[in-house]
């Protein structure tokens, strides 16, 4: 199959564009003036009508399934109080008679106008029904409450404990319904258990998603801990049966040792993966929480929290421990990091792993918010992959200050310092946290500012990026994190032709009006796999 897109703005690196595209059996061969092109002989010749395409983005780090699992539970994530919570439960309720549990996610008390602002507590969630077990997560996917009935089916009381996790207990002496970090995993088993059918079905709900907003390869974290096999067995079968055509790298989050062993004796050594459309994929691991629960583990104290220092999900010596097996294995390891406390124990522990500071596994640093320079500085020189999410400043920007302070804010959210120096970053959005449309993102990292404009000229200008600089973090960037920057990533002979179509040039837009950018066409391996008719 031989196929010519003519007379386009295609970007093929800073500065630098051009008319027209061959492409044959899903590679580009060519890239030219439509003149040059064109002596080509193709079965297939698309006209762009002088629209801009981009090489389709690569969402850095992510978790396809849950928004799968988000797009079929209930959304709360437009809530701006705890009767608007309580209303949205019941509406799900009334539409969705024959569910044997609630499940709810996106909460966020930051952004309630009405009523009490305070995280929502069993209490709230009887209100919605005492009949079946409630689960509803919290946006930053750090804290998740449960209804009474849910409490009482686990038989969980206030002498109940989670190693690395908090249940939290009333001022009745019982527990109030608030779970966080590893006691999440305890509430959440309340929920029914989907099939493989249903949870399939998801995968490719989202991933279908991802496409349509022009995301053509994603980095997911969507298999954990002791039932690895079942997650992947059915992401297997969707890609050996060639079910969807976005480009998927596995991120597995073994927070104990011993599934991650398990995991290496087994599928590790014996599984078998395309590199093209599947691959093999990296260790996930987490070393705190987040800013918005102040669970983001500090060098010190939160500002307004005195005596807090936030959450280790990992202790030093369990992160070095996981890191130095998997360094043995020449298995990458990213580590969910974000406060300053977490990225400075994450940076020792890699650069305990490296000979002569050489970082050749790529061992990477996720979300990586809260940072001093000296920070940012090692993390160039040891050529540390930072997985940033531009768009989590859409809600950061209205807290950081009051959390971490004036000083270390300035500093903190650093894309376009790290960038200059040289580090290798890339961009995703951690969706279902956000939605995964990168077109929102881009804003965030260009203009520096929320979605409803604010604040006005940018939080910390000095760190907006450059429109083209933040199009290749995000392409080859999150290719690099891979190991595939020869292969995707950009538009220009030997890669493969994964590409977008726009509706707007993202290149002389008023910079306001990026977020709203549209896809016209997705094409994945020379095939358009989206079009917005
Ligand atoms: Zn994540």
């Amino acid at each position: 199959m031989k196929t010519i897109l003519k007379n386009g703005k295609i970007y093929v690196k800073k500065n630098h564009f051009q008319e027209a595209i061959f492409i044959e059996n899903g590679i580009i061969q060519e890239i030219g003036t439509n003149e040059n092109i064109l002596k080509n002989k193709a079965d297939n010749i698309i006209d762009l009508q002088r629209k801009t395409v981009l090489p389709g983005f690569n969402d850095s780090h992510m978790h396809l399934a849950s928004v799968g699992d988000a797009m079929t539970s209930c959304n709360l994530t437009s809530a701006k109080s705890i009767n608007e919570i309580i209303l949205l439960g019941r509406i799900f309720l009334e539409q969705n008679k024959e569910i044997r549990a609630l499940n709810g996610r996106g909460w966020n008390q930051d952004y309630f106008t009405t009523g009490e602002k305070r995280m929502l507590n069993r209490h709230d969630l009887d209100r919605i029904t005492t009949e079946i077990p409630i689960v509803f997560e919290r946006v930053c996917g750090h804290v998740s409450v449960g209804n009474t009935k849910a409490i009482e089916i686990l038989g969980i009381n206030e002498t109940t404990v989670v190693d690395g996790g908090v249940i939290e207990i009333g001022s009745d002496g019982k527990p109030n319904g608030i779970f966080n970090e590893n006691a999440i995993h305890l509430i959440q088993s309340v929920l029914p258990k989907k099939n493989d059918n249903e949870k399939e079905n998801e995968f490719l709900k989202a991933a279908n998603y991802a496409l349509s907003v022009g995301i053509t390869s994603v980095q997911s974290c969507d298999i954990a801990n002791k039932d690895f096999i079942n997650m992947l067995r059915i992401i297997k079968n969707i890609y050996n049966n060639k079910k969807v055509k976005l480009r998927y790298g596995i991120q597995y989050n073994f927070q104990n040792i011993n599934d991650f062993k398990k995991y290496i004796e087994t599928e590790f050594k014996t599984g078998t993966y395309d590199e093209k459309f599947l691959s093999k994929g990296t260790l996930k691991l987490f070393k705190d929480g987040s800013l918005g629960a102040r669970t983001a583990l500090m060098l010190k104290d939160y500002v307004d929290d005195p005596g807090n220092k936030g959450v280790e999900a990992l202790s030093d010596k369990q992160l070095q421990d996981l890191c130095n097996l998997a360094t043995e294995n020449g298995i990458r390891v990213i580590t969910h990091a974000i406060g300053d406390g977490a990225v400075e124990s994450v940076i020792n522990a890699y650069s305990n792993t490296m000979k002569n500071n050489q970082n050749s596994l790529r061992h990477g640093i996720v979300h990586c918010q809260i940072t001093n320079i000296e920070q940012l500085k090692r993390i160039a020189e040891l050529h540390i992959p930072v997985m940033y999410q531009p768009i989590f400043l859409d809600y950061d920007n209205k807290i950081m200050e009051s959390r971490i302070g004036k000083d270390l804010a300035k500093t903190s959210y650093a894309f376009n310092t790290l960038y200059k120096l040289e580090a290798p970053i890339s961009f995703g959005t951690d969706s279902p946290v956000e939605d995964c449309n990168p077109f929102p993102n881009i804003y965030c990292a260009v203009t520096r500012q929320g979605i409803d404009g604010n604040p006005r000229g940018g939080f910390n200008p000095s760190e907006k990026m450059e429109v083209a600089d933040v199009i290749d973090a995000y392409t080859i960037g999150s290719a690099f994190n891979e190991f595939k920057e020869n292969f995707k990533g950009r538009l220009t002979p030997g890669y493969v032709a994964d590409l977008i179509v726009l509706d707007k040039d993202i290149f002389t837009i008023d910079t306001d009006k990026i977020k709203d950018i549209k896809v016209e066409k997705t094409m994945v391996n020379g095939e358009f796999v989206y079009e917005n008719k």
